[in-house]
């Protein structure tokens, strides 16, 4: 359950009230799990028409698809380093390798978790497909400038969307989920060394290296 707070509007002054989750259970509280897998979650509005998105840590879980993910707000270091620390001490007592944990900085990253473990999929092998995306639509589209790609589940339909180095979305195509299920998954295993907090490209690319050599 959140709890209301305030932030100051930038644009006019006046007190925008906006709700609060230290914690969000997907399976406690399956509105504010979908409001966060859309986006939507963080969103704040001002009575004078100012949006914006509001930061702040939160610990998400979805027990149904033995899911935790801390979000940290923020990617300094030394938060990351405790935030690391204080996840093996309670992956610990909690059984360890029967929970999936990770940990990231921001919203969009977490939304992408959510929907991906939401969806059924494994993040990792996620990651580990997107190179072999990123390559088909670099040679089907080589004048789109795109840089990156995030997994997208929200009405119903499984997607990768490609962003440009800014952010700025450059349309969406279907998630192949035969290739990820019959190409990726049995021909990519993961090994007790990947089980791992940070899941990010900075892993794959350690991945990678780790099969080449
Ligand atoms: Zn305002």
């Amino acid at each position: 359950m959140g709890e209301m707070k305030e932030v100051r509007c930038p644009k006019c002054g006046g007190a925008i009230r906006f709700e609060f989750r230290a914690t969000l259970s997907a399976d406690r509280e399956p509105e504010a799990a979908e409001a966060l897998r859309r986006g939507t979650l963080f969103d704040v509005r001002c009575g004078c028409g100012f949006e914006s998105t509001i930061r702040y840590p939160m610990l998400y879980t979805d027990m149904a698809h033995r899911a935790v993910i801390r979000c940290t707000g923020t990617d300094d270091e030394e938060v990351l380093r405790m935030t690391a620390e204080e996840v093996r001490k309670t992956a610990e007592a909690f059984g360890g390798a029967a929970l999936q944990h990770r940990i990231v900085t921001d919203a969009d990253d977490l939304r992408e978790k959510a929907e991906i473990f939401h969806a059924g999929l494994d993040d990792r092998h996620v990651e580990i497909m997107k190179p072999f995306v990123l390559q088909q639509l670099r040679e089907a589209k080589p004048d789109l400038p795109v840089a990156y790609l995030r997994f997208h589940a929200a009405d119903g339909g499984e997607t990768f969307t490609a962003y440009d180095s800014e952010g700025a979305p450059l349309g969406s195509f279907p998630f192949n989920r035969r290739a990820y299920e019959e190409g990726i998954v049995p021909n990519m295993p993961l090994g007790p060394e990947d089980n791992v907090l940070f899941v990010s490209p900075a892993w794959t690319a350690e991945y990678f290296a780790r099969r080449a050599g």
